[in-house]
């Protein structure tokens, strides 16, 4: 098995919602196709661009803004530095100017086809960009979305990564590096982050930061928020009511009302296609931000602890990432919420001081009771069932941190590479309407949103 070269920054991505794979993803690849462009010399001169979806970004790629997302990576924008309010506005489907060096034309998401769900692409979810020329394809490039804003070109040499000086591809082997050199598991990732990227252990943390500080402002944003969200559920924001019940004086469980207020709330702000942090996906964007707050402001936990809480949260969805998916089009909602409330038990269970094996042991429990979750969006909004369900991830990730905290490591049975092995074996063998196709479950059963 390859060693895992994955950044930290490439894991939790700021970007506007509501999915990474659906949303991030594809302007990566419309930004990508940008670029290409720029390079090419045609004889002929194009008259339109075509956006093919196909897999779970055709069946559901209208509820996630996927149309929007490709023209504004085609427009030049890419995820950190794209407005919401530019992103919105594309839906109107009036033209705007795709404009390269010796290129220009009108592109609007109305040059979006929704292709084939069922399709023999090697990865389900698959965008082909063309230049044409009436019925002439000019030139294209086929792009996989393979889940978390992560994608593949085909025929793109990919960059190739800088080795990191601790290689692991799974936690056995994570766990030996820190036995055998004596270092604990934030040092490991730090310093593996510090050789992939070229920068230094302060602008690690700088940039861990500003990650944690996004993390807490979609929190905030969305304990502010009232209304509907965008689409045709009506839906309405839940965030603030929960926080105010919070503070009744007859409230059943204050932690536990404002844990879920913040699932609610950074999971609203993603649903609402506003600025959130891929954790390790958009749709489950919501809890590792509500243990982040519940950590920050309620326990007063250190941003120093944090910190290191957040590198060992990586380290546990880069493993998920490696051995499994953390795509909902790939192996359901327990990659992706299953995944996020390992990571976030991990990182409470991390900064609260805890040894590294109750660590891992709260990881497991969190995914091991997430296991066999399908993914079906109703309507193809990430809504149902995706905001409680990350409030649901993040009181689960708490629960599986106080049962760690307090056994006998000799009784815990499972380890984390177990339960991430039988994810992937889970995955596998899933009806692929329940991998983010709203072709079945709760998407059919509520057909009237
Ligand atoms: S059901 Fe889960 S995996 Fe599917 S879109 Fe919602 S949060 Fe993502």
């Amino acid at each position: 098995m390859t060693a895992i070269t994955t950044s930290v920054f490439e894991l939790f991505k700021i970007g506007p919602g509501p999915s990474s794979s659906h949303t991030i993803g594809p302007m990566k690849a419309g930004y990508n196709f940008h670029k290409s462009v720029a390079d090419l010399s045609l004889d002929i001169q194009p008259d339109n661009i075509e956006i093919r979806l196909y897999g779970s970004l055709s069946a559901t790629g209208k509820g996630h803004g996927t149309d929007r997302a490709v023209v504004a990576g085609l427009l030049g924008f890419k995820p950190d530095n794209v407005e919401c309010e530019f992103l919105d506005s594309l839906a109107d489907g009036a033209p705007r100017k795709f404009e390269s060096d010796k290129i220009s034309l009108p592109l609007s998401i109305k040059d979006v086809v929704y292709a084939e769900v069922e399709n023999d692409f090697p990865y389900a979810n698959t965008l082909l960009l063309r230049l044409r020329k009436g019925e002439e394809i000019l030139f294209e490039q086929e792009y996989y979305s393979i889940g978390g804003g992560f994608i593949k070109c085909k025929g793109q040499q990919e960059e190739i990564p800088r080795v990191p000086p601790h290689q692991y591809s799974n936690m056995v082997e994570l766990k030996a590096i820190l036995t055998d050199e004596g270092l604990r598991m934030h040092q490991v990732i730090v310093e593996n982050e510090q050789a992939l990227k070229g920068i230094s252990e302060t602008e690690v943390y700088d940039k861990l930061d500003t990650i944690l500080d996004t993390m807490k402002q979609a929190v905030m944003n969305g304990l502010a928020a009232e209304g509907t969200l965008p689409g045709p559920i009506g839906l309405h924001r839940k965030a603030k009511r929960l926080f105010e019940n919070s503070s009744q004086p007859n409230a059943a469980d204050k932690f536990l009302l404002r844990l879920n207020a913040y699932g609610f709330a950074a999971s609203e702000e993603n649903a609402a296609g506003r600025i959130v942090v891929t954790a390790p996906t958009s749709g489950s964007a919501g809890v590792i931000p509500a243990v982040v707050y519940a950590l920050e402001e309620e326990l007063k936990i250190s941003r120093e602890k944090i910190r290191e809480g957040m590198l060992v949260a990586a380290a546990l969805g880069f493993i998920a990432k490696h051995n499994a998916s953390i795509a909902g089009a790939e192996v359901g909602c327990q990659g992706e919420i299953g995944v996020a409330s390992a990571m976030a038990a991990g990182l409470i269970s991390y900064a609260c001081g805890h040894r590294f094996w109750r660590t891992e042991n709260a990881a497991e429990s969190a995914l091991e009771h997430h296991l066999g979750i399908t993914c079906d969006p109703v309507g193809g909004y990430v809504q149902i069932p995706c905001i409680e369900r990350n409030a649901m991830g993040a009181v689960r990730a708490y629960n599986a941190y106080l049962i760690a905290s307090v056994e006998n490591e000799k009784f815990h049975k499972v380890n984390y590479d177990e339960v991430v092995r039988a994810m992937a074996e889970t995955g596998k063998d899933m009806n692929n309407k329940y991998k983010e196709t709203s072709l079945g479950g709760l998407a059919v059963s509520v057909p009237n949103c």
